[in-house]
């Protein structure tokens, strides 16, 4: 089955959907994205993801290119013309195309818009959970790496853990801090057994996950403390796991080589992850 892309109100073949070279996402990352899971070909938090995207573009003074109701359909009908059950919808709203100039465009300038959808195999995150994965930390550069003409610490930590034989690479503040992962939040579990994350204040992204997971934690009667934990405190954690829409609750088994707990999922996480989408919001 080809894959189908929604890009500036079309559907498109997906070997043929492009954006113009001007567009300011491909030349400045202008732009804001969101990724929601599909779960039952259902989408998963919807709401929650539609606020933060309104929250982002509002921060970045960008105009949502057409009113929620619009941009919900095409997200639903960008996942039926793929025929996603289960897997992830993407969305990239970017501030348009315009004459290059750092400067923001002239006003009216439409918004860019890209929807696509995949598919991605339930079976695999399930054997993910079973074995746990394993990340690596790396300095928290982002913003920081101001000589590189270019913004993207994220892919490269994502990469170093790659070449690392690691999953996830977690950013560790000047202070020793963990902020969050490349493309998930951090979350360990104290061997007192209380659940621990960052807030999610301007220094991480404030997942969507996270949120869900909050919520869970309180419904399974969970203690949970929102503070700054160091790489090492979760190297000595009874357990620890990462959170994202498009994996929600993988246990992490490995930190910069060094096993957590027993080396295997522990009970914690894997509840968490069991019973994720009860707390979640399917539409
Ligand atoms: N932190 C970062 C830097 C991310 O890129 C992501 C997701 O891509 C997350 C956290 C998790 O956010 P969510 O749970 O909304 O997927």
């Amino acid at each position: 089955m080809s894959r189908i892309a929604y890009v500036n109100g079309r559907y498109r073949p997906h070997g043929e959907a492009m954006v113009h070279v001007e567009d300011r996402g491909f030349q400045f990352s202008d732009g804001v994205y969101e990724v929601c899971e599909v779960r039952g070909g259902r989408l998963v938090d919807e709401r929650r993801h539609m606020a933060r995207l309104k929250r982002s573009l509002d921060a970045l003074r960008i105009a949502l290119p057409m009113s929620s109701a619009a941009l919900s359909i095409v997200l639903r009908e960008t996942v039926r013309r793929n025929r996603v059950r289960d897997g992830i919808v993407y969305l990239q709203v970017t501030r348009g195309a315009a004459r290059r100039d750092h400067a923001f465009p002239p006003a009216g300038t439409a918004p860019g818009i890209v929807v696509t959808a995949r598919t991605l195999d339930p079976g695999r995150g399930e054997r993910l959970a079973a074995e746990g994965i394993a990340v690596i930390t790396v300095p928290d550069n982002r913003w920081g790496r101001v000589d590189i003409k270019s913004v993207l610490p994220n892919v490269l930590a994502k990469q170093a853990a790659r070449e690392q034989g690691a999953r996830e690479a977690w950013f560790v503040d000047a202070q020793g801090f963990v902020t969050e992962g490349s493309s998930s939040n951090a979350w360990i579990v104290t061997p007192g057994g209380a659940v621990v994350t960052r807030p999610a204040d301007h220094g991480i992204l404030s997942g969507i996950a996270r949120a869900v997971v909050l919520d869970t934690v309180a419904a399974q009667g969970l203690t949970l403390i929102e503070r700054a934990f160091t790489a090492k405190e979760a190297q000595a954690a009874r357990e620890a796991f990462v959170t994202a829409a498009s994996q929600i609750v993988q246990p992490v088994v490995r930190i910069d080589g060094k096993p957590v707990g027993d080396g295997r999922p522990g009970p914690v996480a894997t509840a968490l992850r069991r019973e994720f989408h009860r707390h979640a919001e399917l539409s």
